[in-house]
């Protein structure tokens, strides 16, 4: 089996301030699908300026990993629980975002690139908000992609990933978005990182919702096949009725 469309591995939950629903509801929700394992990935974001947190505070994360344990213990007989983290990267903070994630102990760390910086401040490449796509189209689509598969190689190579989250969610809003033969070497150069650390790639449900396809795109995901890459499932859930969402177009 190339991928297990019984673990949904990629949840969050209104800890992070913009999605919805307490963890128990996504417990309930994953039960009720049948599912075998369900995985939160909350967000972590180091050192980002920007118009609103999208993340968990160190409090949140406390929170989040107390009433994870409850879960665990009195949801365990029917449902894998995991704790995870979905890190968003920022290059200047490498190294307190590898201080805060020896704080717990994680079932996944995801790794993600959510806010490019431009003249100190940062813009959200998955956002399809004017705010966020009018600059980063001022500084060149073409650029953006680049240093975003760059800062997703540098997070590989110095993060304890153990999945990467959406490798093609860049500038998905954008009209001239497209992956040219540059990006498309440096996507293998991800993969190629990816091997050796024994890191998976996540086949991103919400892409379904989105654009009809799963994330990332059918020829992306051949070639991580081909090269040998685990893949696994997540949902990308903000609400606990999109627990598992898609899962039966998976395989
Ligand atoms: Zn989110
Ligand atoms: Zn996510």
């Amino acid at each position: 089996m190339l991928i297990n469309p019984k673990s949904d591995g990629h949840v969050h939950t209104r800890l992070c301030h913009h999605a919805t629903g307490e963890m128990e509801e996504y417990v309930v929700a994953a039960i009720a699908k049948e599912l075998e394992e369900l995985i939160f990935l909350e967000h972590l974001e180091c050192g980002i300026r920007y118009r609103e947190a999208t993340w968990l505070t160190e409090d949140d994360f406390a929170a989040y990993h107390c009433e994870g344990q409850r879960l665990q213990q009195v949801y365990g007989d029917r449902l894998r629980i995991g704790l995870g983290v979905e890190v968003g990267y920022n290059p200047r903070q490498a190294a307190e975002i590898i201080e805060f994630l020896q704080r717990y102990t994680w079932d996944r760390v995801g790794i993600s690139f959510h806010y490019y910086e431009i003249d100190g401040h940062h813009y959200n490449v998955v956002s399809r908000r004017k705010a966020n796509l009018d600059p980063l189209g001022k500084q060149g689509v073409e650029r953006v992609i680049s240093d975003y598969f760059a800062t997703l190689l540098e997070a590989v190579e110095v993060l304890p990933g153990t999945v990467l989250c959406h490798l093609d969610a860049v500038l998905r809003h954008h009209p001239e978005v497209h992956f040219a033969g540059a990006h498309r070497r440096q996507i293998t150069e991800i993969f190629q990182a990816m091997l050796e650390k024994g890191m998976a790639l996540e086949v991103n449900t919400s892409g379904f919702s989105h654009r009809g396809e799963q994330y990332p795109a059918r020829e992306i995901l051949e070639e991580a096949i081909a090269l040998g890459v685990p893949l696994v499932a997540g949902s990308d859930a903000h609400r606990p009725s999109e627990v598992g969402r898609h899962f039966e177009r998976l395989p």
